[in-house]
């Protein structure tokens, strides 16, 4: 809200709101008086007019009026209070099971009584069960309500009558208060009515309103808050990242080329075109001295290290370090691997931070990235811990970002030289997010996307079979070992209980073992300490282990490319993008390659439907377009993502179809109308933004 004024005070500031109700009201996330107008309405009911008896539907809640014919306590296991009310088209019945003796004398035959709840068919003709009753008195004609009456997300201890009252407060207060900061030309092509209007129609529709647009978001009037509420979001974001160009310069990396060239030439391959044109991008990038924020996505096996490792080159060339990170330690150990085979044999050192470096290995590793020996630093977040002092930090490279948050991100800035420069930000995921989502999600970030495969690459061929038919499948593990091949066979838990999981892992390898005596199987869980899970890691990368029973923690990195094969099972409980993920650890040779969801019937229709996506496409944008599509963005974002991204009234998948017109105007008042941009903000953001830059 406006930064004063009465809607922008706590709501404990309104007559009758104490410290308890404010408590009540903070559950349903409302703090100040403002958060009121925004609390919208999830149904409505419909007190305008009283209904015949006769035209009574069940589980339709109505207002009815007639003469009491009886009332009577009915003894039984559940005592209850019976009511018969009759008007001229026919007779219902009010049940209470909780009520007063004096509402029995009050309910005595010959009263005229409006009652209102939901219509019930009962023994005799409908029930309205506990209906609001009022004895009508006289013979003119009580009024009935104006508009329909919204029923609000309420909470313990906090009534409808008494939100709707200080709904109702708020409303008025807004009158003067609550300025319009969507102009005409923004609403007039789109469609939508002006703040107080919409506000208006949502908490008190007129009763010839069509209620279900309204519930359902799809009523110009919801849609205008939602439009609005987009808009101050991405702007919030579009203000985070330019006060993160603007904090500090960051260095020109403009090297000769000479150690990019030297890599290029080891190289066994020749980079893709995509890899080609994203590391254009990125260049271009690190010769401006305004640090770079660039999200690069590659689905799985796109190549997207080989980037990193030339841009971390560049850096290297123009005397500046490079740091490499990931989010786990046997990613971060995959990455060392791979740096150093391509990196070492230049002359470039490269050095591992882990947290379970210690003692005088971590030291001489501090000392040596201090005094600018190290060149390229690679390590999981143990690389933000303070001690970790950079010289030159020139380029962070931070892998699978989807596990960091924009918090983490924003706190590398102060890891550059003497906090003079900051570090340019190259952020890899092979989390395919959609575009639509991307823009929301990412839009502090540019964003390369590497959109084809090395050539050569064969789709994985993907199968749902039922766990009754376990014993098929191992066959197939047979077929394939006998072949030369290799296995995965991922296991999934309900719980999210990394010891279940590994002792389902370990039962399903014994298991494995039996049935396949003459092949090696292998174990890798999240409960293995680091140095075994890197051994059987190393075991079967090197060919020792022909089948690798694996709980998730396979997800990401791993490069076998002798592995032509993945059961995972249960993967009706993971994501989709988990488990594409999952099924790109195949199909990084050239072997034909398979994945067998191997699921426990039998599957809801949702499961089906996402199952069904995997097995037809390999394209993990479409997946996630359509995962969007069918499980909606909390999911697919996780929780750390959108964290920070709640939304009050927006619904990303309902509301997509504004996205783009949200992303062009906010582009545009970003430039012209400061005031504008800072007042939605404040509306919408508020705190949410001050916490995401602390
Ligand atoms: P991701 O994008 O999933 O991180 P990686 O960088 O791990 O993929 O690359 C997957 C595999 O493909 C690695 O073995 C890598 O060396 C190889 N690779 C990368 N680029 C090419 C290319 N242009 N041609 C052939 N193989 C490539
Ligand atoms: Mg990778």
């Amino acid at each position: 809200m406006a930064a004063a004024g009465a809607l922008a005070r706590p709501v404990t500031a309104l007559p009758r709101v104490g410290r308890r109700q404010g408590e009540r009201l903070a559950r349903l996330g409302i703090h100040r008086v403002a958060d009121l107008l925004f609390h919208l309405p999830l149904r409505y009911e419909d007190r305008t007019r009283v209904v015949p008896i006769a035209e009574l539907r069940p589980g339709e809640a109505r207002l009815v009026e007639g003469r009491v014919l009886q009332s009577s306590v009915v003894p039984g296991r559940r005592r209850r209070l019976v009511c018969r009310l009759a008007d001229a088209t026919g007779s219902l019945e009010l049940v209470f099971f909780h009520f007063y003796a004096a509402w029995q004398r009050r309910l005595q035959a010959g009263t005229r009584v409006r009652a209102f709840g939901e219509a019930r068919p009962g023994m005799a003709g409908m029930q309205l069960v506990h209906p609001e009753w009022e004895v009508v008195d006289g013979d003119a004609p009580e009024p009935v309500a104006e508009g329909l009456t919204p029923v609000y997300p309420a909470t313990e201890g906090l009534t409808q009558p008494t939100l709707r009252r200080l709904v109702g407060e708020a409303l008025s207060l807004g009158e003067h208060e609550l300025p319009e900061l969507l102009g005409e030309h923004i609403r007039r092509p789109l469609g939508l009515p002006d703040l107080h209007g919409a506000l208006a129609v949502i908490h008190h529709p007129p009763p010839d309103v069509a209620v279900e647009s309204l519930t359902e978001g799809r009523h110009p009037a919801v849609r205008r808050l939602v439009f609005e509420e987009l808009l101050a979001h991405r702007l919030s974001l579009l203000r985070l990242r330019h006060a993160h160009r603007q904090a500090l310069p960051a260095p020109v990396l403009r090297g000769d080329g000479r150690l990019a060239g030297a890599l290029r030439e080891r190289l066994p391959f020749r980079l893709t075109a995509a890899q080609e044109r994203v590391l254009d991008e990125v260049l271009g990038d690190l010769g401006q001295d305004r640090a770079m924020l660039r999200l690069v996505q590659g689905d799985v096996g796109s190549g997207k290290t080989v980037v990193a490792a030339l841009a971390a080159l560049a850096a290297v060339e123009a005397d500046w370090q490079a740091a490499v990170m990931a989010p786990t330690e046997l990613l971060a150990e995959q990455h060392l691997r791979a740096f150093r085979e391509w990196l070492a044999p230049l002359g470039v050192t490269v050095d591992h931070f882990s947290g379970r470096l210690s003692g005088a290995r971590r030291r001489e590793a501090l000392a040596r990235l201090a005094s600018g020996g190290t060149r390229v630093a690679v390590g999981t977040h143990a690389l933000f811990q303070p001690e970790v002092a950079f010289t030159r930090l020139g380029l962070a490279v931070i892998d699978e970002q989807h596990r960091f948050g924009v918090h983490q991100r924003l706190a590398l800035r102060d890891k550059g030289a003497d906090g003079a420069v900051q570090p340019h930000q190259l952020i890899m995921t092979a989390t395919p997010i959609p575009r639509t989502l991307a823009m929301t999600a990412y839009a502090d970030l540019d964003v390369s996307v590497i959109d084809a495969l090395p050539p050569g690459r064969q789709p994985v061929t993907t199968v749902a079979i039922p766990a009754a038919r376990r014993d098929e499948v191992i066959e197939r593990v047979r077929a394939a070992c006998a072949q030369g091949r290799q296995a995965y066979w991922v296991c999934t838990l309900v719980e999210e209980s990394e010891a279940l999981e590994a002792q389902a892992a370990e039962e399903r390898a014994r298991h494995l073992q039996e049935a396949l005596p003459d092949l090696r199987v292998g174990l890798v869980h999240g409960r293995l300490g680091g140095a075994d899970k890197e051994a059987v890691m190393r075991a079967f990368e090197d060919g020792e282990l022909e089948v690798l029973v694996a709980t998730t923690v396979i997800e990401v990195g791993v490069d076998v490319p002798n592995a032509s094969l993945m059961i995972i099972e249960n993967p009706e409980r993971l994501g989709l993008a988990q488990l594409h993920q999952l099924r790109g650890r195949v199909g990084r040779g050239t072997a034909a390659s398979s994945c067998v969801l191997l699921y426990h019937g039998p599957l809801s229709e949702t499961a089906r439907a996402r199952l069904g996506v995997l097995r037809e496409s390999n394209d993990g944008f479409r997946i996630a377009e359509r995962d969007l599509a069918i499980r909606g963005p909390g999911e697919l974002l996780g929780t750390r993502q959108t964290g920070a991204m709640e939304y009050r009234i927006a619904d990303l998948a309902r509301d997509r179809d504004l996205l783009d017109d949200v992303r062009h105007e906010a582009g545009r008042l970003f430039h012209d109308e400061p005031e504008t941009v800072a007042a939605l903000i404040e509306r919408w953001v508020g705190e949410g933004e001050r916490y995401a830059q602390a």
